[in-house]
């Protein structure tokens, strides 16, 4: 069956059309069990194995060291900016942040609810289109970690590298570039990403954190709020989103069918720089953001003409091209590409675009 449409949200998102397909074939008798994944016990074999599976996968996927716990939570990115804090602190009462968006802002706000946070640098003055450089970082000695986010998914602004920081923890929101390319967990304290742009379904939220970093909560956590407690249980503490973490599985075995993350890194980059050329080849598109942090995941453009906004996403919706509104806090349109989102509909974006530019331009 053909994909209905080609859907640019930012989340949540696009899933893989083949991974629906087999989740509707599997959606009343998983494997012979005679049971829908929704109504299995979480503690009984047949979904143990598919939760083990799903681990497997992911850190086969992007090759997780040994010393790291993959915990499947819930509570979305939200949750990560408070239990961050509460369970990394181990006895330091501050923390560093980097500012480069919307999201890096909601992190420092909740975090300062908890620990005293110095933010080390900020692109605020270039309304967000840039990423400080390292050498400008104004880091504190005394941080338990420094805290920043790997892609904006507001503003579309992605680093392409990872900070060097000696022995001080990386703490890292990748909601939205998640195993969009290769990267070295081992670099990193603690990644964490809510499902619902590049893993699986709303509800579940990824945390892969060095062992070592682990034990030392803030008096007070609640249990929920507790790493630990999900480390010791394989994540079963309480009963988990399992029909999520199910999809999230069938997701990591579609990833490792195109090729593993190498592989999606290629056509990642391909599918962004299309869309880039074509919009900085024309003057009635545009895209602020500095082209050596732009997002492989989320572009947002304006038109030259901002009162054609409306007349664009109604025309493109009636082409199968949805969900293209930009965030309320950017206007314009955003298009995100995540890696459900087939080239083929990169490629009828950018004819659209073509096509609307000539009719209007
Ligand atoms: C979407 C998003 C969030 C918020 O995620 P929730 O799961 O809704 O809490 C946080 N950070 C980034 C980078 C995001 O893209």
């Amino acid at each position: 069956m053909k994909q209905p449409v080609f859907n640019f949200s930012p989340g949540p998102a696009v899933l893989p059309h083949a991974v629906l397909e087999q989740a509707k074939a599997e959606l009343l008798d998983w494997h012979g069990s005679g049971m829908s994944v929704m109504e299995m016990s979480h503690r009984g074999r047949e979904f143990m194995s598919i939760a083990a599976q799903a681990e497997a996968d992911l850190r086969t996927l992007m090759q997780i060291p040994q010393n790291y716990k993959v915990l499947f939570l819930q509570g979305g990115a939200h949750s990560q900016f408070a239990m961050i804090p509460m369970n990394l602190a181990r006895g330091k009462s501050q923390a560093d942040y980097l500012d480069t968006g919307d999201w890096s802002l909601k992190a420092i706000e909740e975090g300062r609810r908890y620990l005293d946070l110095n933010v080390v640098a900020s692109s605020a003055a270039s309304h967000y289109t840039t990423i400080p450089p390292l050498a400008t970082w104004q880091l504190n000695p005394a941080a338990a970690y420094l805290h920043y986010t790997s892609n904006e998914t507001i503003r579309g602004v992605e680093f392409d590298w990872i900070p060097e920081l000696g022995d001080l923890p990386l703490v890292v929101d990748m909601s939205s570039d998640i195993l969009s390319r290769p990267i070295e967990v081992s670099r990193f304290g603690l990644i964490y990403a809510g499902a619902q742009k590049n893993i699986g379904p709303a509800g579940l939220t990824i945390v892969i954190v060095r062992e070592d970093l682990l034990g030392q909560v803030m008096e007070g956590t609640p249990s929920m709020f507790n790493y630990q407690l999900y480390a010791e249980t394989e994540s079963m503490y309480n009963t988990p989103p399992t029909y999520a973490w199910y999809l999230a599985g069938l997701v990591f075995q579609w990833l490792l069918q195109q090729g593993g993350l190498e592989a999606m890194a290629q056509i990642n980059q391909r599918k962004a720089s299309k869309l880039y050329a074509a919009i900085d080849q024309s003057d009635f598109y545009h895209n602020p953001v500095d082209p050596d942090c732009r997002s492989w995941m989320n572009l947002p453009f304006t038109l030259a003409n901002p009162k054609l906004e409306q007349r664009f996403l109604d025309e493109a919706a009636q082409v199968g091209l949805v969900t293209l509104k930009g965030h309320r806090l950017v206007g314009g349109m955003r298009a995100s590409l995540y890696n459900a989102m087939p080239e083929e509909g990169v490629d009828a974006l950018i004819a659209f675009m073509r096509d609307f530019e000539a009719k209007h331009g």
